[in-house]
């Protein structure tokens, strides 16, 4: 279910030059670090921006994890940070929450 791009290092740093993101710009955290409510198990975890991720299966004990109520995305749930559009700003725009 997961697909992941693996850009070589040289690639990565190709792109990285041609974007230039400038140093001053706040960036929502696009990393949390995932917690198995079973296991204990962390891992840390890219966040997609555009996104929100449901389902989540831990790797040590293929526990899906799915968001508690009122979260709209496992990382509002089990993450050290919150998924990026609720970062962003107020509420997610992915419409998984339920009101
Ligand atoms: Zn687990």
């Amino acid at each position: 279910m997961r697909t992941r791009m693996c850009p070589t290092p040289t690639t990565f740093t190709v792109i990285e030059r041609l974007m230039d993101p400038p140093p001053m710009t706040t960036v929502a955290q696009l990393e949390s670090v995932l917690t198995c409510p079973e296991c204990g198990h962390a891992r840390r975890e890219l966040m997609p921006t555009d996104a929100c991720q449901f389902f989540y299966e831990c790797e040590r004990c293929k526990t899906v994890l799915r968001p508690k109520a009122g979260d709209c995305c496992v990382f509002c749930s089990y993450g050290s940070v919150k998924c990026p559009p609720v970062t962003a700003r107020q509420g997610c725009a992915c419409g998984n929450a339920s009101r």
